[in-house]
């Protein structure tokens, strides 16, 4: 299914049902994947004024991944630093994607967008049927950050 705004078109998937089982899965690495939490720059300052920590203390700068700016450290069990039990304790402040998750959205160029998502989650398949308001409220979460950063 689509949303077509004026120049922007994004493609989202039918007849998802999802609803988060709060298992912190998304929040470290598994088996089979080995999790990258990105941080935008803005992302990573706004958690360092929530917890007054150095982003240096609970994230490695990168170049490779713009527009990210850091990926956040994980501890020696592959978790999230900000994970304490099942609990995100930067739960306000926590990243776009972490956000998204499962959710994740390609650019295609043009203004064409894609959503996808990942079956490793389990709340994928619980819930209630997504409907076309659930993924426009995240496209505009993206497009409102990307804004601040081009600022
Ligand atoms: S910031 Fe929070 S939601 Fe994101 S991976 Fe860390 S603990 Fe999980």
């Amino acid at each position: 299914m689509n949303i077509t705004k004026s120049h922007l078109h994004v493609e989202f998937p039918r007849n998802v049902h999802f609803e988060c089982s709060l298992c912190a899965l998304c929040c470290g690495d598994t088996e089979t994947n080995v999790r990258k939490i990105l941080l935008l720059k803005k992302e990573a300052e706004k958690i360092s004024k929530k917890t007054r920590k150095d982003i240096e203390s609970f994230a490695e700068k990168i170049n490779d991944k713009a527009p990210y700016a850091y990926v956040m450290r994980k501890t020696n069990s592959g978790k999230c630093v900000f994970l304490k039990g099942k609990l995100c304790i930067v739960y306000d402040t926590r990243p776009l994607i972490c956000r998204f998750y499962p959710f994740k959205i390609d650019n295609l160029g043009n203004q064409h967008y894609t959503f996808s998502y990942t079956k490793e989650c389990p709340g994928i398949g619980r819930g209630p049927q997504l409907k076309r308001k659930f993924f426009e409220t995240l496209f505009a979460e993206l497009i409102s950050l990307m804004k601040k950063i081009v600022q």
